[in-house]
């Protein structure tokens, strides 16, 4: 996010070299206002659901594009219960977190992504921020180059490695 006048006290912004980088920092040294522009968390889950995972067509994207469950968390909620509720207002279905599969940078969107491995049972209805879902089976399933396609690649080698034990 760009940011042209200090938050806090509506001064312009300065771009000034801090701790090695370049910051929008407030023009006024009394207040002292520096935007990090750290990356922002965000929860993921590679939803199983009746043996296939389920992917996710958000309204505003293209015809092709699937990808998982994903959302911002609540002030004070926990990775794995923003996920679960994510599930619930997204797909109308009660989610159990199986396991975290790892945590990705995702440089383009200035996010961190917290992937978990999530199950739930029962029919699918749609929220109104999604147009469209699909059941893909393990075996069907491909990743992507960025973003949530790191979780996706990972728990795939990681279901491979288990099946050849
Ligand atoms: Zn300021």
């Amino acid at each position: 996010m760009i940011y042209r006048f200090c938050p806090s006290c509506g001064k312009p912004l300065a771009n000034v070299e801090r701790t090695g980088r370049t910051r929008a920092v407030c023009s006024d040294d009394a207040c002292g206002f520096v935007h990090w522009n750290n990356p922002v968390p965000v929860v993921a889950a590679l939803l199983e659901h009746e043996g296939a995972i389920i992917l996710v067509r958000a309204r505003d994207w293209p015809q092709h594009w699937y990808g998982l469950v994903t959302g911002f968390l609540e002030a004070h909620e926990a990775p794995d219960q923003a996920i679960v509720r994510e599930i619930k207002e997204q797909l109308d279905v009660d989610a159990t977190v199986v396991s975290l599969i790892g945590v990705y940078a995702f440089p383009e969107m200035n996010q961190a992504i917290i992937a978990y491995h999530a199950r739930a049972e029962g029919a699918i209805t749609l929220s109104d921020e999604l147009a469209a879902y699909r059941s893909v089976p393990p075996d069907k399933l491909r990743p992507w180059a960025m973003g949530t396609g790191h979780a996706v690649k990972d728990w795939l080698a990681a279901r491979t490695a288990a099946a050849g034990r």
